[in-house]
Parts: C-alpha cells; sequence; structure tokens
C-alpha cells in the first residue's frame, strides 16, 4: 500500500500510517472475510480486460463494526502495458445500504406485523417454481374475514391489535420450513415446504385451530383455514391458486358446526364458486331488466284455521336460470344481499306481490292479504318506509292488505332501531310478521318487545309436533302469543295431526303443503276461486 489518503482514519478506525506499507495491518485484512476471494476474482478481471472495477462489500472497522462500502478503481499500466498497480476510492455507503435494506424490508413485509406480505409470497412461489419444481408445497390460509365485524363494533384500532396478537400468536408455528404471512387485512397464510402428507398438514391445521380458538373465542367469532397442496407439474398461474386457496378457506368460514373450519381445496369448491357467479350475472340482468328475466314469484297460500278460507299469500320469490334451472331463495337471496343487488331484485318482488294483490283486488277478492319477505338490507335502507308507501301507491293497494316478513334474526341484532322502522311502517297502514320464529335468537321475552302483528313459527317447531304432540312447547308459545298482541301464523304444516293440533291450541293461521305448495299466479287464482267466495268475504 504506497498512498492512503487522510480519510481513511474516518473510515476504517486506522489511522492511514497503519495501512501504509501494510505496517500493521493490510487493507485486505479490512475486508470481511466471505468477500475477499471474489474481490480478487473481480479485480483478475477488470484487469485483463482493462476495465473499470466497481464492487460493494463490506468492512470491518478498528471498533468491529462492519460498513458497507463502495470501492471504485482501476489499474495503473507501465508502457509493456503490464500492471504497475491499482488505484481506486472507497466510499462509505452504509446510509445508502440501510435505506435500501428499509426499502427493501417495506416492499417485502407487512409493517403492522412484521410478517411477510403478499407480493414477497408471489415472489416466492415463482422462484420456488423456477428452482424447484414445485415438489410437495403447500399453502394454507388462515381467513379471519369475520374480524371485520369487530371492527364495525369496536373500531378499526381494536381489531387491528387483535390482528397483532394472533400475528404473534402465529408466529410461534414457524419454522424453515413453515413460512407466515399476511396476505390481507383479515388473512394470514403459511407456506409449507417438504411436507410428508395430508395427515400432517390435518395436523398442523388442527394446532393452528386451537391457538386461534384460545384467542378467537373471547371475542366469539370464528374463521376458516383452506388447504391448497400444490401438485408438482402445476402450470397454474400464481393468482389462480391463490384464488382456490381462497375459496377453500371461504368454504371453511361457511362451516357453521366448528368455530374454526378446516377445508382442503376440491373441484366441487370451483364449480360452487362458478355457479354463484352465473346467479350474481343473472340477478343482474334480472335487476335490470323491467320484465324480471327469470326472476319471479309464486303465492303460498296461508289459511284461517277458524273459517277454512284462504287469509292471504306468501309471496316467494324464484329464480329460474338457464343451465343451472330452478334456483332456490336459499340460495339466491344471500347471493343478492351480498352483492346488494337484494334493493332492486327486492323492488322488482315487492311490486310483482303488490300487483298480484292488486289483481285479487280487482276480481273482488277484497281483503285477501299478500305477505312479502323483506331483508335487513332492504330494511335498513333510508327511508325504506317512505319507499314503500311510494310503492303502494303507485300500484293502486291498500297497505292494510300487505304484510311484510322480517326474519327474526334481524331483530336479535338490534330491536330498538328496527322497532323505529317498524313503527314507521305501520303507520303507513302496512303489518308486520316475524319470520321464522324459534330458529335461533328468539325468545317469547324479546318477541313482546318487537311491535310486530304477526309471528311466523318456524317449522322446526311445527315438525316436533308428529313425535311429540303432548310434550310440545308449541301449544304454549301460541297462548303467549296471543297473550302479547301477536296473531300466530304455523309454517310448515304437512300433516293433518299438525293442523288438529294447532286448531285444538288456538293457532290462528297455517301455511304448508298439506294445503298448498307455492304456486304461480294463475293457479293462486284457481285455488283461491276453489275456497273463498266472491264478493270479498271479510276474514279477519
Ligand atoms: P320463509 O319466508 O320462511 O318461507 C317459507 C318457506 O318454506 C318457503 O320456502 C316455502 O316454500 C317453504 N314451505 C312452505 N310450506 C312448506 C311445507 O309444508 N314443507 C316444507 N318442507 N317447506 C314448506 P322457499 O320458497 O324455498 O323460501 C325459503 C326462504 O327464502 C323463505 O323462507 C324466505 O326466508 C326466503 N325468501 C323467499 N322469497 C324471498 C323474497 O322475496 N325476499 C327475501 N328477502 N327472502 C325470500
Ligand atoms: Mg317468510
Ligand atoms: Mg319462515
Amino acid at each position: 500500500m504506497q498512498f492512503v489518503s487522510a480519510g481513511c482514519f474516518e473510515l476504517t478506525g486506522y489511522p492511514s500510517e497503519s495501512l501504509l506499507h501494510n505496517r500493521d495491518i493490510s487493507y485486505n485484512g479490512i475486508i470481511a472475510y466471505e468477500y475477499r476471494d471474489h474481490l480478487w476474482k473481480e479485480w483478475e478481471r477488470v484487469l485483463a480486460d482493462r476495465s473499470l472495477f466497481k464492487y460493494e462489500y463490506e468492512i470491518i472497522t478498528a471498533g468491529g463494526e462492519r460498513k458497507w462500502v463502495l470501492e471504485r478503481g482501476q489499474g495503473v499500466y507501465n508502457q509493456q502495458g503490464e500492471v504497475e498497480a491499482l488505484e481506486g476510492v472507497i466510499l462509505d455507503i452504509s446510509d445508502l445500504k440501510e435505506m435500501e435494506y428499509d426499502l427493501r424490508f417495506n416492499y417485502e413485509h407487512d409493517t403492522w406485523t412484521g410478517l411477510y406480505n403478499r407480493r414477497y409470497l408471489v415472489d416466492l412461489l415463482k422462484r420456488d417454481r423456477n428452482v424447484l419444481k414445485w415438489g410437495k408445497i403447500a399453502l394454507v390460509n388462515i381467513n379471519l374475514s369475520t374480524v371485520q365485524s369487530l371492527t364495525l363494533t369496536y373500531g378499526f384500532h381494536y381489531s387491528q391489535e387483535l390482528i397483532k396478537n394472533l400475528a404473534h400468536a402465529l408466529r410461534f408455528h414457524c419454522s424453515e420450513n413453515r413460512i407466515l404471512f399476511r396476505v390481507q387485512e383479515n388473512q394470514f397464510l403459511f407456506y409449507i415446504k417438504d411436507y410428508e402428507g395430508r395427515e400432517e398438514l390435518k395436523k398442523f391445521c388442527g394446532d393452528i385451530a386451537d391457538t386461534l380458538g384460545s384467542i378467537l373465542t373471547a371475542e366469539r367469532i370464528g374463521g376458516g383455514i383452506g388447504v391448497f397442496q400444490i401438485e408438482a407439474d402445476s402450470k397454474a398461474h400464481i393468482e389462480d391458486l391463490l384464488k382456490n386457496l381462497l375459496i377453500a378457506s371461504e368454504a371453511a368460514i361457511n362451516n357453521l358446526d366448528k368455530m374454526i373450519g378446516i377445508r382442503f381445496f376440491d373441484r366441487g369448491m370451483e364449480t360452487q364458486v362458478t355457479r354463484e357467479e352465473t346467479i350474481k350475472d343473472e340477478l343482474t340482468k334480472a335487476a335490470a331488466d323491467k320484465e324480471g328475466n327469470g326472476l319471479f314469484v309464486q303465492y303460498q297460500p296461508i289459511l284461517d284455521l277458524r273459517t277454512n278460507k284462504v287469509y292471504g299469500f306468501e309471496a316467494l320469490a324464484r329464480l329460474k336460470v338457464d343451465n343451472l334451472g330452478l334456483v332456490s331463495p336459499l340460495e339466491f337471496i344471500p347471493v343478492a344481499e351480498k352483492t346488494k343487488l337484494i334493493i332492486p331484485v327486492g323492488e322488482r318482488i315487492i311490486i310483482q306481490a303488490l300487483n298480484f294483490q292488486k289483481e285479487m283486488m280487482q276480481r273482488g277478492y277484497r281483503d285477501i292479504i299478500v305477505s312479502v319477505n323483506i331483508s335487513a338490507i332492504q330494511l335498513f335502507r333510508e327511508n325504506f318506509a317512505e319507499f314503500m308507501c311510494g310503492c303502494m301507491s303507485r300500484v293502486g293497494v291498500n297497505p292494510k292488505n300487505v304484510i311484510l316478513e322480517i326474519t327474526e334474526s334481524v331483530f336479535a341484532s338490534n330491536y330498538e332501531n328496527i322497532n323505529v322502522i317498524v313503527d314507521e311502517l305501520k303507520n303507513c297502514g302496512v303489518r308486520i310478521a316475524l319470520d321464522d320464529f324459534g330458529t335461533g335468537y328468539s325468545s317469547l321475552v324479546r318477541s313482546r318487545d318487537i311491535n310486530a302483528n304477526y309471528l311466523k313459527i318456524d317449522k322446526s317447531f311445527v315438525d316436533e309436533l308428529l313425535s311429540l304432540a303432548e310434550g310440545s312447547i308449541t301449544g304454549d308459545i301460541i297462548s303467549m302469543a296471543h297473550k302479547m298482541n301477536h296473531n300466530v301464523v304455523a309454517e310448515g304444516i304437512e300433516h293433518e295431526k299438525q293442523k288438529q293440533y294447532l286448531l285444538e291450541n288456538g293457532c290462528d293461521l297455517i301455511q304448508g303443503y298439506l294445503i298448498s305448495r307455492p304456486l304461480d299466479r294463475d293457479s293462486a287464482f284457481e285455488f283461491l276461486g276453489k275456497h273463498n267466495q266472491i264478493p270479498g268475504y271479510s276474514f279477519s
């Protein structure tokens, strides 16, 4: 070393004299060991083709600290073209490197939990596909979209703290072959390499479910764990793999038997999703089309038990889709609710049902009611009562001939708020039925607080009448409901024995296959003609 500038001390902690002629230490001795070979090879290459040397590496200072430097240099050649010396400058780039590191860290990590993010997962999948050809790789998605409900109730900060705690707990399941990611706001993912087989994955998911359960039980929410095993020769797009994984975890979350469901992906799930997409498309069309496009209404008679005459009809929505056939409302109404299509679709149903009522009126059946199911999303829409009144006056229907059915679970969440809407509707003149009573959230005490006119006892209670009859509490429900000023409708009557029991126990109205299945408009009129006389007979 023939020349060393004074800046040497600041950079290396050694005074320049120490390095001059390698008095105390050679510069090579300062370079971190792992770079030395590479550096010499690079110098040899550069000297051979007389180019410029440029290399980033780490040195170890006199104080033992590692520092990133950038060396730029070149050979000094004599007249014969032989290398006489090397000259160069060495710059401290530690700050730059730190910035670069921070940038990279933020690029690859989720800042809130410090876990790897989705971007890094995709990079890793791409890299591993090229290098490993994907031998034994599985993805395990932990879907906690349920946390959203906590955000709505307790705020963003609360749910994000929960996510942090969950991330912390899940870290204990990490190892070299089990890498944890936070791929979306409420979703974690384990990337699993070199596992034995399905049994190992099952056991792993079981352990994860236990960990989640220990935290989520207190929050009263569940979650879903979806598993996707990547086949070694898979050519699928990474986005498709992640989509399938999400499908599996969505299916897992819908498993209501378990707080934390576990599902392995299978092709059937994909079909289910395609089906849902088709239904969504059809509903979109139906919402835009004046005629309803595949969407229509059937009418199930409701019988007055005392008079044996038709009291009214429940309007039940139907959807006919070209390659799916008739789709049950139990399937398409939730899709409509999820996509908010229930608003325009619901309006079509309401209008059809009101027109049916108007036609009954025009044919001389003056007091026959029509009962329409209303979902929570419709009900909580701003000015729903005003909208409903508008529809009735536009079609020309007397509100006293209209019942709106609201399912019981809606009341469970916030009955005070709902009563405000219910009262507005009642002020318009329509009546309200509490649908599906007895299916979960209900208590008779609670039903007293709800300003409904009718209580519709769910089919599950009516079914009980076949086996229990004497011991059934259905009779008690009827008499208590009467004390609370509700009229009682029993749903799902299929057998004469049930009808007899209900008659003996003072039930007001019944509905079920024993009387009639839901009917198309024309058949409904035929049914009405057989049971009731014109002109309008009052049954109220
Ligand atoms: P829901 O309001 O409780 O309607 C009664 C359901 O029980 C109907 O099923 C009806 O066809 C069925 N049912 C009636 N009698 C019997 C019987 O004796 N035995 C059996 N096994 N079933 C009987 P559907 O039409 O499949 O409708 C299912 C649910 O879908 C309805 O339950 C309601 O919650 C919902 N729904 C139907 N139409 C609409 C609608 O226009 N809007 C909304 N929001 N929901 C609707
Ligand atoms: Mg109903
Ligand atoms: Mg019902």
